[in-house]
């Protein structure tokens, strides 16, 4: 197999010699185009490393970046050369769904999984994947939670023998023909574990997409605060179209929005502001809600999608009544705030299900959109999966 892909980038190599002869330049330039064409033929899936680093000494190939519609979550696959990284990978729901979906696509193996954060709308389909293909390398931020979730994605781990890698800022993969940096986070430590998700800069020559996991303003903060080069062509939304600022939007400066939300979700992602930001700067937007599953192309020099951006900049609704259609409602749905900030027995974070005290140092952390104010007994909200937090309270 081997020997045969040899004798072929040899005849490939003599033919590319033969068809620009000798001038220096000239060589040069199409030497690299030959090359990348070459690759697309030859790689199906088994690349080696020693062809990868071949391949990134030339002109860049192609990456092809895919937002899965996966309803409320997240899951990416990106491919390079015949390399394969799928970023998070969905709720329990769609689990299967991305399963069939990489193996329609022939994959026989990911280069990477990369768990942005250990929340299920991203967890649980890594979770499926883990079981279903050998991975090169897996990637997550470097924190545990105590959820049923993140214990069977412990499981998995064990069960394979994989040893997780936990990135710092700066650190740089190679994916195929293209690379990817790691901007987030830049501390770890918040209450809100959205704050603590991996973020990257995935590049292929000239082109760059930024993929964040469900930061919010403070995560935002930090990258800002670091002086990161977080610019890209497409930016995928963080926190499925959450908050975002002003200020890191156009630290971005994308060309191309994409949100990865559920159609009809509880959360009312994505956000009027958020959506309305975008619209202001006249960013073509692409939402997996309206549009199922999107694929952006890249040959290192531009960018183009599978369909028209659907440039709907509606917001989601908010809907605290039972009305949305995803089942992550029942999670964020039973308790709502029946309390002020001075009435309050407890202050909670409905996504991370936290009970704080109101003077608990983590309260002004909490993102507005999660908090809720409690009057009543705890035990009323332990009943409902609620944990303590181990700063201000103990169980
Ligand atoms: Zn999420
Ligand atoms: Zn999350």
């Amino acid at each position: 197999m081997k020997h045969t892909w040899r004798i072929c980038l040899a005849a490939l190599f003599l033919m590319a010699i033969s068809l620009t002869g000798c001038n220096a330049d000239g060589f040069t330039a199409s030497q690299g185009q030959e090359i990348g064409q070459r690759a697309e033929v030859n790689y199906n899936g088994n690349q080696d490393k020693e062809e990868a680093s071949l391949s990134q000494e030339q002109e860049p190939g192609n990456l092809s970046v895919t937002y899965l519609d996966v309803g409320q979550g997240n899951a990416i696959l990106a491919e390079s050369q015949g390399e394969f990284m799928l970023i998070d990978g969905g709720a329990r729901e769609t689990s299967s769904f991305v399963v069939s979906y990489l193996k329609k696509q022939g994959i026989e193996k990911l280069d990477y999984i990369l768990i942005s954060h250990f929340d299920e709308d991203h967890l649980a389909g890594a979770i499926g994947a883990l079981h279903s293909f050998p991975v090169g390398t897996l990637i997550t931020p470097d924190y545990t939670t105590d959820s049923s979730i993140y214990k069977s994605y412990r499981e998995a781990v064990k069960e394979a023998g994989y040893q997780p890698l936990h990135p710092e800022i700066g650190d740089v993969f190679g994916l195929g023909s293209a690379e990817f940096r790691v901007i987030s986070p830049v501390a770890y430590g918040h209450e809100d574990e959205n704050q603590d998700s991996v973020g990257i800069i995935l590049e292929n020559g000239e082109n760059k997409f930024y993929i964040g996991g469900d930061i919010g303003l403070q995560g935002e903060k930090e990258i800002l605060g670091a002086g990161l080069d977080i610019q890209a062509e497409v930016c995928l939304m963080n926190h499925h179209g959450s908050h975002v600022s002003r200020d890191f939007f156009q630290a971005v400066n994308p060309s191309y929005a994409v949100i990865s939300c559920g159609d009809g979700n509880s959360y009312g992602h994505p956000r009027q502001d958020t959506v309305e930001l975008i619209e202001s700067f006249h960013v073509p937007l692409f939402r997996t809600d309206k549009q199922g599953t999107i694929t952006a192309r890249s040959d290192g020099q531009r960018i183009t999608f599978d369909q028209e951006p659907c440039n709907d900049y509606t917001p989601g609704e908010k809907n605290h009544n039972g009305q949305g259609n995803d089942n992550q409602r029942e999670e964020t749905e039973e308790v709502v705030s029946n309390a002020t900030p001075d009435t309050c027995d407890f202050v909670l974070n409905i996504h991370t299900k936290k009970i704080h005290k109101p003077d608990c140092t983590y309260v002004s952390s909490i993102d507005q959109d999660n908090r809720a104010y409690f009057k009543g007994e705890k035990e009323e909200l332990l009943e409902q999966g609620y944990t303590v937090c181990k700063g201000c309270l103990k169980e």
